[in-house]
């Protein structure tokens, strides 16, 4: 008796957030809802109406119909919960709190510091500021969530052991941020969130296999397979920047030798290719590569050896519909593309042609990155 009543419970809970779903990507009809669910339109009926009842849904706008009444469309509603967010790199730290399709209701941008408790006093002292801009109703926030510089322990919430970020080393981030904010915090790594936001806002749209790699001053990477991003047993999965392009190559922090970021990270490309204050920036070797200078463009090319070595590793080991790149190597992208795509091409074992594109993320990929760390929470 109570295992049926149980099995109901999970059955209801399964379907719902079966139905949220399909709403998150598309507004769909009841009848369209129950055709792609295999579910009764009574029963479906019941589960919409439930939703409807609580808020989270709501109706907008008409659907096509072949003959008769035009059928009511279900969408989310966005503001029905909230998310707090904190972003932070190495140069960069920001907090906001965005709806439930990651539109930014406010924000507060605030000082990158090296010593956390720093950092910490900088997000309290901000915090009721963030509140009171965002205008929205403080029962409605669900979650905090923290998108920092891996490698981090997303189930204690302790950040390890982020490279240029020695201070931070075992950093009880998720409790410390738990006590400004009385919520529930959620810790996730940079390039796993950017992968996340990715797949509900971006390229995850046409493809639900891919790898999310990140290029800047380290090298990240987050998996998303079947429309999911893979964790690994512990939470370290997806480490690209750390899969050796060179068995005896150089000492990598990590134990390793010869580890991908310890070349094609962007500084580690300029020390190697250009003589100190010569180029600062990945964007200044794009600019003059595609303006015809040969030896930014043999930079260029030499970035797509050093990257597509990685990549066809993890195309011959996962075959992902695609690959989809962001950091740095998101300006003026598409030439790094097609050098790129070229080269993974010709050398997997697939011969496929396997996209290799950049992020389809354009505007406030930080922001949204945070906020997905909590909406894929929410509709999970
Ligand atoms: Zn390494």
């Amino acid at each position: 008796m109570h295992k049926n009543t149980g099995n109901a419970a999970a059955m209801k809970r399964s379907n719902r957030k079966a139905i949220l779903n399909l709403l998150f990507y598309k507004s769909m009809s009841k009848p369209e809802l129950a055709h792609e669910l295999k579910l009764t339109r009574a029963s479906l009926g019941l589960h919409a109406d439930e939703l409807l009842a609580s808020g989270i849904v709501v109706e907008r706008g008409t659907g096509e119909s072949g003959s008769g009444r035009k059928p009511m469309l279900l969408d989310i509603n966005a503001s029905h919960k909230h998310v707090a967010c904190l972003y932070m790199s190495r140069s960069e730290a920001v907090i906001a709190i965005t709806d439930l399709r990651g539109k930014v209701k406010a924000r507060v941008m605030l000082p990158a510091d090296s010593n956390p408790e720093n950092e910490m006093g900088f997000i309290r002292d901000s915090w009721s500021e963030l509140l009171e801009s965002s205008g929205i109703d403080l029962d409605t926030l669900i979650y905090s969530t923290a998108c920092v510089p891996g490698p981090v322990d997303i189930k204690s919430g302790v950040m390890l052991t982020p490279p240029g970020m020695e201070k931070w080393n075992q950093f009880p981030l998720g409790e410390e941020l738990a006590k400004i904010t009385g919520l529930k915090v959620l810790v996730e790594n940079n390039a796993a969130s950017l992968a996340l936001a990715e797949m509900r806002f971006g390229l995850g749209r046409t493809y639900q296999n891919f790898l999310y790699i990140v290029v800047d001053s380290g090298i990240g990477g987050g998996m998303i397979m079947d429309g999911q991003l893979f964790k690994g047993s512990g939470g370290f999965s997806a480490e690209i920047g750390h899969t050796s392009i060179y068995m005896n190559g150089r000492w990598c922090p990590c134990g390793n030798n010869g580890c991908l970021e310890r070349y094609a990270c962007i500084p580690a490309l300029l020390q190697d290719m250009f003589s100190p204050d010569e180029i600062s920036s990945w964007g200044q070797v794009v600019d003059l590569a595609i303006q015809g200078d040969r030896t930014c463009v043999s930079v260029m090319e030499k970035e797509a050896d050093y990257l597509s070595q990685a990549l066809v590793n993890y195309v011959n080991l996962m075959e992902p519909e695609a690959i989809v790149f962001g950091g740095d190597l998101l300006h003026k992208p598409d030439l790094m593309a097609k050098l790129i795509t070229e080269r993974v091409s010709k050398r997997s074992i697939t011969r496929r042609n396997i996209p290799v594109l950049p992020s389809a993320i354009a505007e406030d990929a930080h922001v949204l990155a945070a906020a997905t760390i909590g909406i894929n929470a929410f509709f999970g």
